[in-house]
């Protein structure tokens, strides 16, 4: 079969012929019917080493993955052949208490993982690949019949991250709030849809790029604002001074960050979600009076069946860019131009 493999680090994907994999005991293969290409995956062929990263490769890229059940190892009962499935890509341990809870994403056992702090296209083989083995049944979450696979995938990593993120403030996202999202991208477009189909916060959209904001309004922003060292003192202008109560940072340069910290109200959230790798002082005057500021990474796997639910219920949707496997290289060409509009999607 084919697969996208990243061969060393610093280096471009190569598309290659490999073997088709067979499940072992509790495993399952799955035939990919969508696999989302993410800004993270561009950090691992440009940015990452083994300083960095516990693992190495060569591996397959892909870490938002559904498709159908393919076969099953012995024991495997969760699931069966034809099933359609989600995948749940953080994979830790499964006994210590972070993963009993769903949270594999923050597994404190990860020698006892499949693979150090990684998963499927993050050490091991993803899903940018005609099939993938998926080392547990733990990890796939049946899809809803009327969700095809090809529309689940992004959902499994561009819906679950924001889902996360947007959650954890959801206290802070009353009816007279407002909530600021930095950056109409993959994320950034699905973290609006969340806000607006689970809050009855307001929503103003950031983002440099005419087209992102375009896309925002589409998906339910009230307002956008495009992005320039002015941003942060409009949105006090529109909350009569106070700024906004969560601010959400899909981007994590440190402009954004700065414009964050600016831009939110006292008592307010400010929480870092993308991977730009800015920085910015953090003291006692550098933002409003008990302002948070958090981090966040990926999601839970009972958040990630409660976005499919929302997706299953028409409540939010990934916009989506479709590449065939023989163009999958060419979407992280066009994720680096900054021209694939919501999500590129790999459909082998
Ligand atoms: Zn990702
Ligand atoms: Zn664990």
């Amino acid at each position: 079969m084919r697969a996208l493999r990243l061969m060393s680090w610093k280096s471009e994907p190569v598309l290659v012929e490999v073997p088709k994999p067979t499940p072992g005991p509790g495993q399952v293969v799955i035939k990919i019917g969508g696999a989302g290409a993410c800004h993270s995956d561009l950090h691992l062929m440009h940015d990452f080493d083994s300083n960095i990263l516990p693992w190495s490769p060569p591996f397959t890229l892909g870490h938002e993955n559904a498709g159908w059940v393919d076969s099953v190892g012995a024991g495997v009962t969760s699931v069966k052949e034809g099933d359609s499935v989600a995948v749940y890509g953080p994979w830790g341990c499964g006994k210590c208490s972070r993963c009993q809870l769903g949270i594999e994403t923050l597994c404190e056992n990860p020698m006892g993982a499949p693979i150090p702090g990684g998963g499927g296209g993050l050490g091991l083989d993803g899903g940018i690949a005609e099939y993938m083995l998926i080392p547990s049944d733990r990890f796939l979450i049946p899809l809803a019949s009327n969700l095809d696979p090809s529309v689940a995938a992004p959902l499994t990593d561009a819906a679950l991250t924001p889902y996360h993120a947007v959650r954890r403030s959801w206290a802070k996202m009353g009816p007279e709030a407002t909530v600021v999202v930095i950056g109409v991208g993959g994320l950034g477009h699905m973290a609006i849809q969340i806000i607006k189909a689970t809050t009855a916060a307001r929503v103003i959209a950031v983002d440099p790029k005419p087209m992102a904001l375009a896309l925002a309004l589409e998906v339910g922003a009230d307002q956008t604002l495009e992005s320039n060292e002015k941003t942060a003192a409009t949105i006090r202008e529109l909350t009569h001074g106070h700024g906004a109560d969560v601010v959400l940072d899909f981007v994590g340069s440190e402009a954004t960050l700065l414009m964050a910290q600016a831009a939110a109200r006292t008592l307010g959230d400010v929480t870092l979600v993308g991977i730009a790798g800015g920085a910015v002082p953090f003291s006692f005057f550098s933002q409003g009076y008990e302002v948070s500021l958090q981090t966040t990474y990926w999601g839970s796997k009972p958040e990630l069946i409660e976005v499919l639910n929302l997706a299953s219920r028409g409540l939010i949707h990934a916009e989506h860019t479709r590449y065939s496997l023989e163009d999958s290289a060419e979407a992280y060409v066009d994720l680096v131009a900054g021209t694939v509009r919501g999500r590129a999607v790999i459909i082998p």
